[in-house]
C-alpha cells in the first residue's frame, strides 16, 4: 500500500473508536493523576460520535473527510483536548483539500499542518508535557522515512518508491509517538490542567500524549492490515 484513501481513513477512524473505548479506563486513570479524570471519557465520546457520523462524510475527498472529523471532535470531545484534536484534524484536512488519497509525502504534510495548528492553538511546545510531545516525534519519523532510501544499499529500480513504504513509515511514526508519550513521565507540565500541579505533575504519563500515540498506532495498524 502506497497511499491512504478515504476508505482507509474511515477504517482507521473505526479502529480508533474501538481503541478509545477499550483504553477509556487507562486514559482516565492517567488523567486522574494529573488532571480531572475525564480524558478517556472525552476521547471515547468523541470517536464514538465520529464512528456514528462517518457514513455522512465525503469519503472521496480525504481533506473534506478529515475536516468533517475535526468538526465532530470539536463539538463532542470537550475539555482542553476537544479544540486541540479538532484543530489537528481540521488543519490536516485543510492541507489535504481535494485529495482522493494521500501518499507518504502528502500524509507527512497533513500531520505537520495539524501539529502546527495544535501548537498555535495550545501555545505548547515540545517538552511541555502535552500531546505535542507525541506528535513532534511522529512527524519527525515520517520526515525521516520520506528522505530515507526504501532499502538502504539496494540499487534503485524503475517503479520502486523513492522512500520507505507508507506502512513502514507509519509503524516508525507510531513507535516514535509511543516513545514520546512515555518520555512525558518525568516532565513537569507547563500547559493545561496538569500545569496547576507544578512539580507534582512529574512522575506521571501525559494523557493527551498517550491518546495521540494510540491514534497513530491505530493508523499504523490499519495501513499494515
Ligand atoms: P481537560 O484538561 O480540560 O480535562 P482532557 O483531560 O480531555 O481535557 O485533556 C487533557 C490533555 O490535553 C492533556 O493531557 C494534554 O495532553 C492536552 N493539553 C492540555 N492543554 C494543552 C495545551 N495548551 N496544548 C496542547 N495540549 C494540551
Ligand atoms: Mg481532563
Amino acid at each position: 500500500m502506497q497511499t491512504l484513501s478515504g476508505v482507509h481513513i474511515a477504517a482507521w477512524l473505526e479502529r480508533a473508536a474501538d481503541v478509545m473505548e477499550r483504553e477509556k479506563a487507562f486514559l482516565t486513570e492517567l488523567d486522574a493523576a494529573i488532571g480531572d479524570s475525564d480524558h478517556g471519557v472525552n476521547m471515547a465520546r468523541g470517536f464514538t460520535a465520529v464512528r456514528t457520523r462517518l457514513g455522512g462524510l465525503d469519503h472521496g475527498d480525504v481533506g473534506a473527510l478529515l475536516k468533517g472529523v475535526g468538526m465532530i471532535l470539536l463539538s463532542t470531545v470537550g475539555g482542553a483536548s476537544g479544540p486541540l484534536y479538532g484543530t489537528l484534524f481540521r488543519e490536516a484536512g485543510q492541507r489535504a483539500a481535494g485529495a482522493a488519497a494521500l501518499d507518504l509525502a502528502a500524509l507527512t504534510g497533513c500531520l505537520e499542518a495539524g501539529l502546527d495548528g495544535v501548537k498555535r492553538r495550545g501555545k505548547a511546545s515540545l517538552g511541555d508535557k502535552t500531546l505535542v510531545d507525541a506528535l513532534v516525534p511522529a512527524v519527525d519519523a515520517l520526515k525521516a522515512a520520506l528522505s530515507a532510501p526504501a532499502h538502504a544499499g539496494a540499487p534503485a529500480h524503475a517503479g520502486a518508491p523513492a522512500h520507505a513504504s507508507l506502512v513502514d513509515a507509519l509503524a516508525r511514526a507510531a513507535e516514535a509517538a509511543n516513545a514520546g508519550a512515555l518520555a512525558t513521565v518525568p516532565l513537569v507540565a507547563r500547559k493545561g490542567r496538569a500545569s496547576y500541579l507544578g512539580e507534582r505533575s512529574a512522575g506521571h504519563q501525559d494523557p493527551g500524549a498517550t491518546s495521540c500515540s494510540l491514534l497513530l498506532r491505530s493508523l499504523a495498524a490499519t495501513a499494515g492490515a
